[in-house]
């Protein structure tokens, strides 16, 4: 399972892939990878 972040929201996203369109900002826009590597990734599940 993998961690993606909107670029433009922060929306977090946990799945295989990133969605086309973010959930949230309703946007398309680019999932970052946010696999924890950053400490202010939001995730703490690692
Ligand atoms: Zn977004």
């Amino acid at each position: 399972m993998n961690k993606w972040r909107c670029s433009a929201c922060g929306y977090a996203f946990e799945g295989e892939a990133p969605p086309e369109k973010c959930p949230s900002c309703q946007s398309v826009c680019s999932f970052v990878d946010a696999n924890c590597y950053i400490p202010d990734c939001g995730g703490g599940s690692l």
